[in-house]
């Protein structure tokens, strides 16, 4: 049957579109679309005469994004399957940059940072509101593991990598370090390197590929887990691959590509998951920018053997530090600060920053991540280990794409789609388009827009183009002007943009990963808890009751991934 059949196209639905169409303008994403698909899945897991999707993606934090979008773009028939909310495993818990990794040019990976470099400018191309370049500041201190000598020959070959698209870096005397970053520590200092790099929201850039994959016809259903993979003849003979959600919907694809991260195991994936990643974690503390008021993101270098280095990131009004390199073992769900770890941040940031104020009560919030590393044998440091990534197909023809970055997932993407399409019964292989098309489609904010409307300035940064639309809502209804905490740039209008286009199920799903109150907010977003989630009950048509379930839902996965307790919401 051919990928675009009429029957696939029903299942589609309002949010079909040929590959060589336009993008269609962003659809509807609300808790009432998620239960019609499930219930269309459901129907259609029962009906005997069932149409396979070509690709089901079991993932929806950046891997399966891209691979989502990628797929979609070729014209594929596509639905994700994400057992939390986007972005709830590692691709919201990163160090939040685009880069090419100084670190790796010390263990060899000149590829690796190759590849990176070049997908941090196609990133700025296609999702420039979101991947913003930024100058970092990388000291060095006498007895420091990697001397000025030698950041400036790494820096160099990071320029040439880089092919020299970004601006190159610059050597900096002690004296002129301290002029641009007066709080880093006097004694000892030698000078610094300041060179180009990217900051982004990496829960924003998973959500926002995804978007881009619906507009080209992608279906995304979220809480909904795979618990088993299992492969089956169709109708006309040919080999499906089965996954079955838990409450026993089986989804039928002519590929299944498992993009779960750190929770890629043999459950899934069978022998070739096993002992396949070795999980290590990392956390980041938010804080006042008052309390650490850096002026560009600093890199620092931890005492001693460790090979780590660390970052402390503007953020608007707070700052983060991170991050630490742990072996982790258990659910990547679950990961949590500890004593140890904030300990070590805060004494390395202390040592090159003597004037910030790190006292633990300082401390707003923080978050902490599983890194999905491809293992590689032995015992050694999980820092050694490389971030590359590698795609793995069983035996049963089902693909897996561990490894890799937030930084090259675009790359891993095509790859994967690449691999993908050898199972496809297609007579042309249509080519990877991701690289020319942008994230969110329209025309970048004017610096006069983002300088005369403090609205669009604040909501430019999350929406990009879209931001226009969200503004004119917010004009027609004053109230949705406000910001929902005093000194953040969350406005009351994205919530209900959120409800309405961002798939939203759950309280933490809008507070932490679209609006993150769970992560910036001194009060963890107890002061608007209850009326965000008055109103996601209403956009749910939920009893009134369930307010307080997400209330407590909420506070307990805030307690669980930053170790603080959220205040009593009035
Ligand atoms: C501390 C830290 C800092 C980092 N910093 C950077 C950085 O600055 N820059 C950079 O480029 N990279 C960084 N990385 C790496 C980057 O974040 C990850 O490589 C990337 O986010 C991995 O994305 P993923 O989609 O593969 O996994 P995830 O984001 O974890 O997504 C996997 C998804 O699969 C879902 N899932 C799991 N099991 C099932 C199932 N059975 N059924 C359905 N769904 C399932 C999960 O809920 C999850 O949403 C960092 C990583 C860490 C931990």
């Amino acid at each position: 049957m051919s990928l675009d059949s009429p029957a696939r196209r029903n299942i589609r639905g309002p949010e079909s579109a040929d590959a060589e169409s336009a993008p269609k303008p962003l659809r509807p994403w609300s808790p009432e679309t998620l239960r019609a698909l499930r219930e269309q899945l459901r129907a259609d897991s029962q009906a005997p005469a069932r149409e396979p999707w070509d690709l089901v993606v079991v993932g929806a934090g950046i891997t399966g994004a891209g691979i989502a979008r990628d797929a979609a773009m070729r014209g594929l028939s596509v639905l994700v399957l994400e057992a939390a909310d986007i972005a709830f495993g590692t691709s919201s818990r990163s160090t939040r940059l685009i880069h090419g990794g100084v670190r790796y040019l010390e263990q060899g990976e000149l590829g690796l940072v190759y590849e990176a470099l070049r997908e941090r400018a196609r990133l700025y191309q296609i999702a420039g509101h979101l991947v913003r370049p930024a100058r970092f500041l990388f000291p060095a201190y006498t007895g420091d593991r990697l001397p000025l000598w030698k950041l400036r020959a790494g820096l160099s070959l990071y320029d040439a990598l880089s092919l020299y698209r970004a601006s190159s870096h610059r050597g900096l005397n002690p004296r002129r370090t301290r002029e641009l970053e007066p709080l880093l520590a006097e004694p000892g200092l030698r000078g610094a390197v300041l060179y180009e790099d990217a900051v982004t929201d990496d829960a924003r850039l998973t959500l926002a590929t995804l978007q881009s994959a619906r507009r080209h016809g992608a279906r995304v259903l979220t809480y909904a887990p795979v618990e088993s993979v299992s492969r089956e003849r169709g109708e006309d003979g040919t080999e499906l691959q089965v996954a079955t959600v838990r409450g026993g919907d089986r989804i039928h694809a002519r590929q299944l590509v498992i993009a779960t991260g750190p929770w890629t195991s043999e459950r899934l994936l069978g022998a070739p998951g096993r002992e396949l990643l070795s999980l290590s974690q990392g956390i980041h503390l938010v804080l006042r920018a008052a309390d650490v008021p850096v002026r560009q993101p600093l890199v620092l270098q931890a005492k001693g053997d460790e090979r780590r280095i660390l970052f402390v990131i503007p953020w608007g009004a707070r700052t983060y530090l991170g991050t630490t390199d742990t072996r982790y073992t258990g659910d990547p769900g679950r990961a949590g600060v500890t004593e140890e770890e904030i300990s070590s941040l805060l004494s390395t940031v202390g040592r090159h920053l003597p004037g910030a104020r790190l006292q633990r009560d300082r401390i707003i919030s923080a978050w902490s991540g599983v890194r999905p590393l491809v293992r590689a044998g032995g015992s050694g440091s999980t820092v050694e280990l490389s971030r590359k990534h590698r795609i793995i197909r069983n035996e049963d023809g089902v693909l897996a794409v561990v490894g890799g970055k937030l930084t090259t997932y675009r790359a891993m993407a095509e790859e994967a789609v690449d691999r993908a399409l050898e199972r496809l019964p297609r007579r042309t292989r249509p080519a990877c388009q991701t690289q020319h098309e942008a994230l969110v489609p329209g025309e970048a904010l004017t610096r006069d827009e983002l300088a005369n409307d403090s609205l669009l300035a604040d909501l430019s940064a999350r929406h990009g183009p879209d931001a226009r639309t969200l503004a004119r809502r917010a004009a027609e209804q004053p109230a949705l002007r406000e910001r929902l905490v005093d000194d953040l740039p969350y406005r009351w209008v994205e919530v209900e943009h959120a409800l309405e286009y961002e798939g939203c199920t759950h309280l933490d799903d809008l507070l932490r990963r679209r609006l993150p109150l769970a992560l910036t907010d001194p009060q963890l977003g107890a002061g608007v808890a209850r009326r965000v989630a008055r109103r996601l009950i209403e956009a749910r048509g939920g009893p009134g009751r369930e307010i307080d379930e997400e209330l407590e839902r909420y506070a307990a996965l805030v307690r669980r991934e930053s170790g603080r307790e959220v205040p009593a919401a009035p």
